[in-house]
Formats: structure tokens, sequence, C-alpha cells
């Protein structure tokens, strides 16, 4: 049925229009040198909404990451399709930047020229647009008094916080990110946790987001995807019920200690089989 006004076609566009990211029964294998085959994905169906927060919890090595460069048009898939926003991926694209578990950051260079870096690489200068672009995010991360150090005057959390500033920048519409706080502190990973979620609040965004960590799946995620080990399948899509806006007081509500038990057994009776 159409929409009954532009308003309403603009507000639900999100429901009716292509997803953001779809994979069709994609199965990938590597091929090594000495020619030995992985097979690290097998007939893997994924369909993530505009805007929405969709996490992929699964053992090592059970094809994450491969998901992730899939997406991102960094590899193709052997067999199967992914496209973004209802067009075929062929190569790397402007509107998904990704996050990875190191900052990644030159480490000759300060916080402010590393953020501004990509525009930089690309056009050989830094428009107005783009520094005070890249002021507000830095202050939006909380590192406004950092802007002239260097990375290695900088705690993990923070370059961290470097990493997603530049990530957020390109303003993409799909964020990848790849077990972005699984190298910091306890403590660290709440707070950033806690700051990326004001972060979407502010400018929507669709994430795809590999963590080992249930917890963190829970408290940032519409749905986890729960994978078996290699080759990687999907073996659950659970939608996360917690409201929103959500903090760390998420974490109190005893839907949130239920779900963690129920993943967890999930994953563990996967990894076992
Ligand atoms: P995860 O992110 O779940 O830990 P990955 O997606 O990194 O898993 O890897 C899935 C499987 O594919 C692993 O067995 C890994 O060794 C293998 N693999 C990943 N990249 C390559 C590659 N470039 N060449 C050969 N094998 C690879």
């Amino acid at each position: 049925m159409p929409p009954a006004s532009p308003q309403m076609a603009e507000t639900t566009s999100w429901l009716t229009g292509p997803a953001a990211v779809d994979l069709k029964h994609v199965t990938h294998t590597f091929r090594s040198l000495d020619r030995s085959t992985v097979t690290a994905l097998s007939e893997i169906d994924l369909e993530v909404r505009r805007t929405e927060f969709v996490s992929i919890i699964g053992p090592s090595g059970c094809g994450k990451s491969t998901i992730l460069r899939l997406i991102s048009g960094l590899l193709k898939p052997s067999s199967g399709a992914v496209s973004v926003f209802g067009l075929p991926v062929t190569e790397p694209r402007d509107d998904i930047a990704l996050v990875f578990q190191r900052p990644t950051l030159l480490p000759w260079l300060n916080v402010i020229d590393n953020v501004t870096f990509p525009e930089k690489h690309k056009t050989g200068r830094v428009s107005k647009e783009t520094s005070a672009g890249a002021l507000e995010i830095l202050e939006m991360v909380g590192l406004q008094d950092f802007l002239r150090k260097r990375p290695s005057e900088l705690s993990g959390g923070m370059q961290q916080r470097v990493a997603i500033a530049r990530a957020l920048l390109q303003d993409p519409d799909i964020l990848l990110m790849d077990e972005p706080f699984s190298a910091l502190d306890a403590l660290t990973r709440d707070e950033l946790s806690v700051e990326l979620l004001d972060i979407l609040v502010r400018r929507p965004k669709t994430v795809v987001f590999v963590t080992h960590s249930i917890q963190e799946a829970l408290l940032l995620s519409d749905r986890i995807v729960v994978m078996s080990p290699r080759p990687g399948k999907i073996t659950e899509n659970i939608v996360v019920p917690l409201p929103r806006p959500r903090g760390l007081n998420s974490m109190l509500d005893p839907v949130f200690s239920e779900m963690t038990s129920e993943i967890r057994s999930k994953v563990f009776t996967r990894a076992r089989h």
C-alpha cells in the first residue's frame, strides 16, 4: 500500500526501502598460495535495516571480520551477493567507514591531523568545513583538550576515540566496527560504549559491530547475530528488547541478565559442536 503522505513515506522509508546491508547466500573461501583453501563463511543471509545496530558474536575464526570486509568492498564473495542500499558492492565506498580493534593512527601526526588525514590524503588539502567538523567531533568524544597531542601521548581509550572520530568525520551512513573496544580495560570499554550510544542518538547510522562481549552487544544492539564455528553460519538472530535510550543502567534491567545467560548458552553450545 502506498504511504498516505510524503512525510509518512519519509518516516517509514527505512522499513520499505532497500536494506542498508544485504548478504544473500554468501559463501567465502580463501585460497592460499600453497593452494590450500579455508571456507570461512557458508551460506550467510544477513539483512541490516537503515540505522539498525547489529552485533555479530561468535568464536574466533568463524568469519566475523570476513563479513565486514565483504560489506566494505575489500573482499568479493566466492558466491552469493552483497549489496549496500540496494546496489551490489563492487569496491570500497565513501559512505562506509571502518573502525578496527587497533586504532591505526599515524604516529607522527597529532590528533587533529590524524582525524583529517583521509581528506588530506585524497585531495591534498583540508577544507575549512572539514576542520570545523573535526573540532566538533573531537569535542563530542571528549578530546578537545588533546588536539595537538601525538598518539604516543594518549591512553589506549583516547587513541580509539581518535579512530572513531576519524571514521565519524567521513559522515558514513554505515559504520563497520571490528572489536573496537576489545583492547581496552573494562571501565574504558563501558565508557566508550556509552559514548557511542550517545553519538548514534545525535548522528544515527547503520552499525555492524563485531564483538566477543555479550554484554557490550546487549547494551548497544537492536539485534544480535550468533555465528557457529568455521565455516561460519548464522545460527541465531536475537532481537534485543531493552528500551532506548540506553546507558549503563540498562545493565540493571532483569531482561539484560536473562538475555546474557541465554546468549551465552547459545554461543557455547554452538562452539562445542
Ligand atoms: P573472525 O573475525 O571470526 O575471528 P576471520 O573472518 O578473521 O574470523 O577469519 C575466518 C577464517 O578465515 C579464519 O580461519 C582465518 O584464518 C581465515 N582467513 C581470514 N583471512 C584469510 C586470508 N586472507 N587468507 C587465508 N585465510 C584467511
